[in-house]
């Protein structure tokens, strides 16, 4: 008799599952505690220009030390995070560590204005107080607001009520750069999205797979770099920036700048990476 098959009805018992479910919850459990002891530690990925291939800013992107496991990424535990409402405590963290590290390379590299782009969860965005944590964190940290991009999903921004946060607002009115992440894998409602205190389009990375390294697109007829060239003009036309995730080779680079895409980010411009490494690169003062 398995719990939660639904009532009067039986299920059949799934070994691979159950050791699953397992694994999960014995994550779930020890979240709360790793964040007490310090586990999680955020790497951080350079965006590109496309033209004048500087590094403009960097995405924080958390991950979690784990004692017996190493190195988890952020799609085995952020969804976790999200359900049990643990999110708020561990966003809270990403956004205060991301201030911190972005103020110690502007006091270090003032010239480099480098942005410190952080993803917020839906249902961190969703939360009013989300206002008033970021500007605490801007406060305590000593971060202009100017270099702090927050990126939400189309889903996020349209919120649990399907209307606009209103907090999106508020935010920009802080001074900080909105985001729209993944774009093109969600419902984008475009009527919104032209007055919305938006900077930016993140392009999901599907889109810039479909260019592929040879240049030549999957799919022969280039309906992904058609796709892409609508895309940019649609972001370009709504005044906002774009950049293209995923960005894996020098060819696709290339398309993607050819295309009038502004910025990229991909293992092709560096891989996510501990805040050492960008502070190496911004005295290096390696060009990209
Ligand atoms: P995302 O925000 O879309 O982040 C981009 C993802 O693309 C990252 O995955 C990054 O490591 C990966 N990536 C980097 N270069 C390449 C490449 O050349 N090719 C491909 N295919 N992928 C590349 P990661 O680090 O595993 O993060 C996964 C997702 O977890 C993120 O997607 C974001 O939605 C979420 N996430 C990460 N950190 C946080 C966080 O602090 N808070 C919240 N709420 N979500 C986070
Ligand atoms: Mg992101
Ligand atoms: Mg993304
Ligand atoms: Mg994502």
């Amino acid at each position: 008799w398995a719990k939660g098959a639904g009532r009067g009805r039986w299920a059949v018992y799934d070994p691979e599952r159950s050791a699953r479910d397992i694994a999960r919850s014995a994550l779930v459990a020890g979240l709360p505690a790793a964040l007490d002891r310090g586990e999680f530690v955020l790497h951080y990925q350079p965006i590109v220009s496309l033209l004048e291939g500087r590094m403009l800013a960097v995405e924080a992107l958390v991950r979690w030390e784990h004692p017996e496991l190493g190195l988890i990424g952020p799609d085995r535990f952020i969804g976790l995070a999200e359900e049990t409402g643990l999110i708020v405590r561990l966003g809270e963290w990403v956004l205060r560590r991301a201030c911190h590290d972005a103020e110690q390379w502007r006091r270090e590299f003032p010239d480099a204005r480098l942005v410190v782009s952080v993803n917020l969860a839906a249902r961190q965005a969703d939360d009013p107080a989300i206002v008033d944590t970021v500007a605490d964190a801007l406060h305590t940290t000593g971060l202009p607001a100017d270099l702090l991009q927050l990126e939400l999903t189309e889903s996020a921004v349209m919120g649990s009520a399907g209307e606009p946060l209103r907090s999106l607002y508020r935010l920009a009115a802080l001074g900080v750069r909105l985001a729209v992440d993944d774009f093109g894998t969600g419902y984008s409602n475009l009527a919104y999205l032209r007055r919305l205190p938006i900077h930016s389009l993140k392009l999901a990375g599907p889109f810039v797979e479909g260019i592929r390294a040879d240049g030549t697109d999957v799919a022969a007829d280039h309906r992904d770099e058609r796709i892409v060239d609508a895309l940019v003009r649609l972001a370009h036309a709504l005044e906002l920036w774009v950049t293209a995730e995923a960005v894996e080779t020098g060819v696709q680079a290339e398309r993607l700048r050819a295309l009038r895409c502004d910025t990229g980010q991909g293992r092709y411009f560096g891989a996510p990476a501990p805040a050492e490494a960008i502070t190496a690169r911004l005295r290096g003062g390696v060009a990209a």
